[in-house]
């Protein structure tokens, strides 16, 4: 069955004035669109790839034959990093997390400051275009970074939160200015979707 863009769960101009709708539209419809459009024009002819499920693609792509290996790692990548992506915003989100996730911030990075800092850092520091995770790796939480649409299951980590700093999703409002676009972001962070990651995440 061929790959599908989820519908954002939120009109384009719900996280004004942190992230602008036209950006929002344009991310969603043309740069998600375009990575399911390209997944699945990869995966045409390959019955036995396309019953797969993306963590199951993304997982084995040693197993994928070398003429579309990098293609489907690029776009299964975009599609996997976007679907959570969209659900780990929303309006009048931010704030600090709760619970057993606020618990693991504080006792992993000494406090939510700490961990703001360092998550940040990550999405600054990482060159070009990629993202920044806050991740459980070998049982524990930390933080890294992926280039172009490389995901968690690269680092063999799962994810608990992510942020895309691509130029695309931040240039019209920020232009180059990705820091404040981080910061920014913060207020927008749905929490919700980070402490059901983390729960899934100890499973
Ligand atoms: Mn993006």
């Amino acid at each position: 069955m061929a790959f599908t863009v989820p519908p954002l769960p939120y009109p384009f101009d719900a996280l004004e004035p942190h992230i602008d709708a036209k950006t929002m539209e344009i991310h969603h419809d043309k740069h998600h669109g375009a990575y399911v459009t390209n997944l699945n024009k990869a995966l045409e002819g390959q019955a036995e790839l396309q019953s797969k499920s993306l963590d199951d693609l993304l997982k084995n792509l040693d197993a994928i034959p070398e003429n579309i290996r990098q293609a489907v790692r690029n776009n299964a990548g975009g599609h996997w990093n976007h679907s959570l992506f969209w659900t780990q915003l929303k309006k009048g989100g931010g704030g600090e997390p709760k619970g057993d996730l606020a618990a693991a911030i504080k006792s992993t990075f000494g406090s939510f400051a700490d961990f703001q800092a360092k998550l940040a850092a990550a999405g600054v520091g990482r060159f070009g275009s990629g993202w920044a995770w806050l991740l459980v790796k070998d049982g524990k939480l930390a933080i890294d970074s992926t280039p172009n649409q490389d995901t968690p299951i690269s680092l063999k980590g799962k994810a608990v939160l992510g942020v895309d700093v691509w130029e695309h999703a931040y240039y019209l409002k920020y232009q180059n200015r990705r820091a404040d676009y981080i910061a920014a972001w913060w207020n927008v962070v749905n929490w919700d979707s980070a402490a059901e990651q983390y729960a899934a995440a100890r499973k």
